[in-house]
């Protein structure tokens, strides 16, 4: 732990040690519903199978397990020491602190920056590579100050550096890294003050690159070199002919935005020794874009890359680095498959491969191997961040809803009721294609006017009852049904709607179909009976999670708990510590979300403690970054009801509590306050 980091006071310390006491009463109401009372009688699940169902195992490796008590734990060094999940939530409650919560598991970040250099280190050994391996972050992934620092303080036995992609990056940067045997390579697009910001760096003894992405760049390096006298270190960006794979695919290529043809680097080498400035060229870089599923491609690019190198050191340049760029990817849906959400390599596996393939290029060419960096971004930051917010209500399909209907019945009704009540005549896809028939019919006449509305909501209301019995009557997993058979789990699901914004904090599954990997964080004693997709709270109808994770394909509904009234019910999406963070949108107005900074505790077994807690947004906040002061929409809606008073439409003191309470809820956070009133 650094310096900075030590003399943070910690704002509580939490013995969760075994056994800890459930805490009965809180603020905010509710005890969570964890192992205590339960309102339905559940079917017992043993903690291999809730592991087995949600994947943990698969997805998390050695991090997650779940206890005899049905509770999710997160294992921060991959060792036997747990933290569990509802203690933290408790923990964060206790300081005013609720879901919608990020947990940043502090711990979890430090081991993957371990595992990452020690990965290299391995590679270096075994291959006996003469060079050596010094990694930076890529800061776009994840900013958070936090986040940045803890991975430096991991990072410094390993001269483990950053990597800017943006002019209040390298401003970040500059500051943070202190490291002069770290380097910080300085991508994307570069205008003077950029580069003057990289020359700075170099002035303070900083290692620091100017990666040349376009060719006009390096004009304005040169020139802004003599200008200032001082000696810049070049790297050059390579546009690979080796395609990349997965949803990233395009960051490579002829059409790549980035990175310099054969040509480009021809032009840009003769340009360097004209300038006489030929000593700068240090490294070459590429990035095939994130997430590279397939590991074969990873060795391709990196081949390639290689033989560029070798020709620019035969060329007579310095040189001494090779950068691999990002792509490392994490493997979402723990299938170890070269699916787009997962990855047919590991952390290992990948080290040791570019390693061997630098090697053997070097080799072949005669050229004394470079100093290896990486940026890998993703790998690192995604496991240690946990999302956990509150399924709040659910949508029951109205169908199912409404009372049956009383009297006597037109034929039509009767039809749809004989479908429904004898079940044997028929097969499954038989009764089903029947069943929708009659329903299509009663719409019909509906619109046409023979059929009252409570007839036409007791065949819809029949229909909905005749999908879930021949559900019922099927095997666990309709997989092998024919699919319209299939088709019915999708459509029985029931939607959980949940506390959070997908815009705000899993703004990849909606713009990229990212999947991550989502599940309960307690009850993991009950067997979950209830199919289920996720809704969020935003009005918008793309504001929903009905993607999961699967060993093979992808799942459309989620089997999870019923909600019990007067019970939380929390759920974890995973997984979610690369640019979630950051990206996340105001759609509707909602902002970022609590957070709390978990770590080990050192001295006791089980213990943890939270060190940081970041609120989440203000509504005042975020208004204000839309140019509404909420000043002035206090002085607007204070005329307004001024005006009423004075009419006689409200009462002086009624007046005085509506101002009130419109002035504490803009200053108060965005997402919904849950718990107050009775749940359904
Ligand atoms: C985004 C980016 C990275 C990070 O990639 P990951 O796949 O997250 O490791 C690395 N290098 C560059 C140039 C990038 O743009």
């Amino acid at each position: 732990m650094s310096a900075a980091k030590a003399a943070v006071t910690k704002t509580t310390v939490t013995k969760n040690g075994t056994p800890r006491p459930p805490r009965s009463s809180r603020a905010g109401g509710g005890s969570a519903a964890g192992a205590g009372a339960k309102a339905v009688p559940a079917e017992p699940w043993t903690p291999r199978e809730a592991e087995e169902y949600y994947g943990f195992r698969r997805w998390g490796g050695s991090h997650f397990s779940v206890d005899d008590g049905g509770l999710l734990r997160v294992h921060p060094l991959g060792d036997q020491r747990a933290i569990r999940i509802l203690d933290i939530i408790r923990e964060a409650e206790s300081m005013g602190i609720r879901p919608p919560l990020t947990i940043r598991v502090q711990d979890m970040l430090r081991r993957r920056v371990i595992q990452l250099n020690e990965a290299f280190r391995a590679a270096i050994r075994d291959e006996e590579y003469a060079g050596r391996y010094r990694g930076v972050f890529p800061i776009k992934v994840n900013q958070l100050r936090e986040v940045v620092e803890e991975i430096l303080d991991a990072g410094e036995q390993y001269d483990f550096g950053l990597e800017a992609g943006s002019k209040p990056e390298l401003l970040v940067a500059l500051a943070l890294l202190e490291n002069k045997n770290a380097l910080l390579v300085c991508n994307g697009y570069k205008d003077d003050e950029y580069i003057r910001l990289a020359l700075m760096g170099r002035r303070l003894g900083k290692q620091t690159i100017i990666v040349i992405e376009q060719l006009s760049e390096l004009d304005a390096i040169i020139r802004l070199a003599r200008e200032t006298g001082v000696a810049p270190h070049i790297g050059l960006r390579l546009k690979l002919t080796t395609a990349g794979e997965g949803k990233w695919a395009d960051s490579t290529g002829e059409n790549a935005k980035f990175g310099l043809a054969a040509t480009e680097i021809v032009a840009a080498a003769r340009k360097l020794k004209r300038a006489r400035m030929g000593d700068a060229l240090r490294l070459v870089h590429f990035h095939i874009g994130s997430q590279v599923p397939n590991i074969a491609t990873i060795k391709k690019a990196v081949a390639e890359a290689a033989r560029y190198y070798c020709e620019l050191v035969r060329m007579g340049f310095p040189m001494g680095m090779l950068d691999v760029g990002g792509g490392l990817g994490v493997d979402y849906d723990g299938s170890r498959s070269n699916f787009e959400s997962s990855m047919n390599y590991n952390m290992e596996v990948y080290a040791r491969d570019v390693v061997a393939n630098v090697k053997s290029v070097c080799h072949r060419c005669n050229v004394a191997v470079p100093d290896i960096t990486s940026e890998s971004g993703r790998a690192l930051v995604a496991p240690h961040s946990i999302l956990i917010f509150e399924a709040v209500d659910r949508i029951v399909r109205g169908d199912l809803a409404s009372e049956p209907l009383r009297g006597r019945h037109p034929v039509i009704v009767r039809e749809m009721e004989d479908i429904y009540r004898n079940p044997s005549r028929l097969d499954a896809l038989e009764r089903l294609h029947d069943a929708r028939q009659k329903r299509d019919e009663a719409h019909s006449l509906f619109n046409l006017g023979y059929l009252g509305l409570e007839e036409r909501a007791e065949v819809d209301r029949l229909f909905w009852l005749t999908c879930r019995d021949i559900r019922a009557k099927l095997p666990a997993s309709a997989a092998a049904a024919p699919d319209d058979i299939a088709a019915l789990d999708r459509l029985l699901a029931e939607q959980y709607v949940c506390n959070f914004s997908v815009f705000q904090s899993l703004l990849d599954h909606w713009a990229l179909d990212q999947l991550f990997p989502i599940a309960p964080v307690h009850r993991l004693d009950e067997k979950p009976t209830q199919p289920a997709t996720l809704v969020d709270i935003t009005c918008d109808s793309d504001g929903k999670v009905s993607d999961f994770i699967d060993v093979e394909d992808v799942r459309h509904t989620l089997d999870l708990h019923p909600l019990v009234p007067g019970k939380r019910y929390y759920l974890g999406a995973f997984l979610v510590g690369a640019y979630q963070d950051i990206m996340g949108d105001l759609h509707n107005l909602f902002g970022r979300v609590n957070e709390v900074h978990v770590f080990l505790e050192d001295d006791e077994a089980d213990g943890f403690y939270i060190e940081e807690t970041i609120e989440g947004s203000t509504t005042d906040k975020i208004l204000g970054m839309i140019q509404y002061s909420a000043d002035d929409l206090c002085r607007m809606l204070k005329r307004q009801i001024d005006r009423a008073t004075r009419n006689d439409e409200v009462k002086p003191r009624e007046g005085v509590a509506l101002l009130e309470t419109y002035e504490k809820l803009i200053r108060s956070k965005t997402y919904l306050v849950t718990g107050g009133g009775k749940r359904k």
